[in-house]
């Protein structure tokens, strides 16, 4: 059986949205699991932890049949083959995968707390979430809406000229990770460099 999740990413190092990209691809590359939608895309002032970039952060539904803590390992396995170092907790990293929601599920265990402990509190995964899916109920926590309704909204901006898109099925080619790929309106992209 398949359960819907919810997933925040979030990149401040390196070429953020081709991280976030490859992202995508990833997770609609793993066993039993389809990404249904990707989000647009935010650059998000980092809140807590040492003076650091701001962060490029998407939220993306899938169907999975993989049970949380598989998905949880997945996700895990991803960050690190993205180059992810863990230096200090809330740094800088190249990819944070978040679990925000697996189905209904509500769990304290601190390897895998659902729903995310700090999601009803964060509008750059709400305001995505939101735009994606505008009528999300986070579990144990309520309509996202009213959520997000009662948050600070002051350093989340929505980057419209920085598209995800959808995960393709067959192996991740260099060619869905060209500028092109990811702004489909002719602009200049901006450089993405550490
Ligand atoms: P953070 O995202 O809080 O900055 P990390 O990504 O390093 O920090 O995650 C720290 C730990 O959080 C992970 O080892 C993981 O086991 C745990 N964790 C608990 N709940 C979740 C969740 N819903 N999604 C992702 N990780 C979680
Ligand atoms: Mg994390």
């Amino acid at each position: 059986m398949r359960h819907r999740v919810v997933l925040a990413v979030g990149s401040n190092l390196g070429d953020r949205l081709g991280t976030l990209q490859g992202c995508v691809q990833a997770i609609g590359g793993l066993p039993d699991t389809d990404v249904l939608a990707t989000s647009p895309v935010y650059e998000t002032a980092p809140v807590g932890g040492p003076a650091q970039p701001d962060y490029l952060n998407a939220v993306l539904i899938a169907a999975t049949g993989l049970r949380p803590l598989d998905l949880l390992a997945a996700t895990q396995r991803i960050e690190a083959e993205s180059g992810r170092v863990r230096a200090e907790r809330f740094g800088p990293r190249t990819l944070d995968i978040d679990i925000i929601s697996f189905a209904e599920e509500v769990s304290d265990d601190p390897v895998l707390t659902l729903p995310h402990p700090r999601a009803h509190k964060r509008a750059f995964v709400l305001a995505p979430w939101h735009d994606i899916d505008p009528g999300a109920i986070l579990p144990g926590r309520g309509p996202v809406a009213g959520l997000l309704a009662g948050l600070d909204r002051g350093g989340v901006r929505r980057r419209p000229d920085l598209v995800l898109g959808a995960a393709t099925s067959g192996a991740q080619t260099p060619e869905a990770r060209t500028p092109e790929a990811r702004t489909p309106k002719a602009q200049t992209p901006k450089a993405e460099t550490p």
